[in-house]
């Protein structure tokens, strides 16, 4: 299946309805794939082949949904890159990408200026919101509008001519352990994903209804959302940034069953006080992935809002879902869930041989979902990539029943004076102090052990607590080569645009911070 054939499915299966719902704008699945078919034609006239990759970097709206179905239309590569990176790290991408042009938005513009300024063969940029063709308002770039390239190109193109095993989508991972790598996804790899998720919403009866599209629509979870509505049927309220108001607002006033989010979203919805202003009470679950979910939040939500927590594990890599727990099957905290259809787990040792269930190995995944390889970098998709199976760089371990349960990352290990320590365990035990509203524990350089422990934490609004009684907590709870050896205090952890707490960064601002 190739994606661009999704729309026209949608279209036979479900017929022309409000598809998606931003602000006061409905767009059907029709206008969604006119749209499509005037920007296909538009950016072919720009001068765009087959094959060439199109960044589109702007906030969720429609249009995202457009650009995507309308650069795969031109048989082009769609290189989603999230709004919230700094011009260095957008500059980056477009060189390593080669992009020929960038599909943006007049209030991201001006960093997409600063990030091509110095090239000698900046991409051609295409801007949503400008009325005709202008200069960009900071260094005076030419910019195509996207609504006349669109009105001046039919609505009617010829058929993609693309195989499923084309390179749909390359995806720069968000760099939180390293620097950033193009991951290509095929429209196999997408369409298996998305199709996997929708045949457990049949298996559990689950009617398509309207969910919230607040996930970031350039991160590979919410891309993979978003095609799964061309699948399943179904309308999306689609947001810019979450908002708890926003959020429940869109619950209320759609009747929103379910939709996806990540722990810090389930964080906010679970501590805000103005929840209860609004009727929630059709919410009956949320999905949850692309960082650890602590036991103790899941408590607490379930409790507040009478819902279920269905906690996925993925990456970009694997399109992204590898496990979840489904409706209907018992649900394991702690766990991310079983093997979603058509994916192969192992749990491996060092030379990549099966290890038994119950230990803990590093997380090797196999399935139609997973990635050739790494846009222009042989070594790293030969490091990644071994006889079919990707290595995840996540240790886990299995349980009897195929539950998954991830330890860690193993780049974020702790190796303190000859002790291996998983910041998990910390985080889960740290998170559950009445005081603490949120945890991240790190490893930072020390001569004398090789690495530290420093626990960063995040206060809950008007707690007082202090270092010692957290550090007096630690030590009657932990084994004292486990327990941190500062705790630094910030009002903020500092995060990616999909809520992941950015390891690398903390690890230098809490290194500078403990004594
Ligand atoms: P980079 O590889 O550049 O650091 P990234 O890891 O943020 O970027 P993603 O593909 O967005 O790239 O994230 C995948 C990672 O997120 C997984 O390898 C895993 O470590 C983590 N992750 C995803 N879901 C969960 C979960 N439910 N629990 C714990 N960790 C998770």
């Amino acid at each position: 299946m190739i994606l661009t054939d999704l729309p026209e499915q949608s279209l036979e299966r479900f017929g022309e309805y409000p598809m998606l719902y931003a602000g006061d704008r409905q767009v059907t699945n029709l206008e969604l794939r006119n749209s499509a078919n005037r920007l296909a034609n538009g950016l072919r006239r720009l001068g765009v082949t087959a094959g060439e990759r199109v960044i589109v970097c702007m906030p969720n709206c429609p249009e995202v949904f457009i650009a995507y179905q309308g650069i795969l239309r031109a048989e082009a590569v769609v290189l989603p890159v999230m709004t919230l990176l700094h011009p260095r790290e957008i500059g980056f991408i477009i060189e390593a990408s080669g992009a020929s042009a960038i599909i943006t938005s007049q209030s991201v513009l001006p960093a997409i200026e600063q990030a091509v300024a110095d090239m000698d063969a900046p991409p051609k940029l295409v801007v949503a919101g400008l009325v005709r063709d202008q200069s960009g308002p900071t260094a005076g770039t030419p910019c195509h509008s996207l609504s006349s390239l669109m009105a001046d190109a039919a609505a009617e193109i010829r058929k993609p001519a693309l195989k499923e095993d084309d390179v749909a989508v390359i995806l720069f991972t968000s760099g939180t352990t390293g620097q950033p790598k193009g991951v290509m996804l095929t429209h196999r790899n997408l369409y298996s994903n998305a199709a996997s998720a929708v045949q457990l919403a049949e298996e559990a009866n689950d009617e398509p209804g309207t969910t919230i599209g607040v996930l970031p629509l350039a991160h590979i979870y919410g891309f993979t959302v978003a095609n799964t509505l061309f699948l399943k049927g179904g309308r999306m309220v689609i947001m810019q940034k979450f908002d708890v108001r926003a959020v429940c607002e869109a619950i209320q006033n759609h009747r929103v069953r379910a939709f996806a989010t990540v722990p810090a979203m389930v964080h906010a919805l679970t501590h805000a006080p103005e929840v209860d202003e609004y009727d929630v009470s059709s919410l009956e679950s949320l999905g949850c992935g692309s960082a650890p979910l602590p036991v103790s939040l899941i408590e607490a939500f379930r409790a507040r809002f009478h819902a279920e927590i269905y906690e996925g594990y993925g990456l970009s890599e694997a399109s992204p879902t590898v496990t979840a727990h489904r409706k209907g099957e018992p649900i394991k905290p702690g766990s991310v869930g079983r093997a979603f259809p058509g994916v192969e787990l192992r749990i491996a040792d060092e030379k990549g041989d099966p290890l038994p269930v119950g230990e803990v190995g590093e997380l090797l995944v196999r399935g139609e979902n997973i990635t050739p390889g790494y846009y222009n970098n042989e070594e790293a998709t030969r490091a990644a990539l071994k006889d079919g199976w990707f290595h995840t760089g996540d240790m886990a371990r299995l349980d009897d029943d195929g539950y998954l349960y991830i330890v860690d990352r193993k780049k974020d290990l702790i190796l303190r004076g000859g002790f291996n320590i998983y910041p998990r365990d910390l985080e889960e035990l740290i998170s559950r102090h009445p005081a603490v509203a949120e945890v991240a524990v790190v490893g930072v350089p020390s001569e004398r052990m090789g690495e530290e422990v420093i626990a960063v934490v995040v206060r809950k609004p008007d707690a007082d607590l202090c270092e010692e009684e957290l550090l007096a907590f630690c030590q009657e709870r932990l084994a004292k080569y486990k327990t941190p050896r500062n705790i630094v205090f910030m009002d903020a952890l500092p995060r990616n645009g999909v809520g992941k707490i950015l390891k690398k960064a903390l690890r230098e601002q809490a290194s500078e911070q403990a004594r």
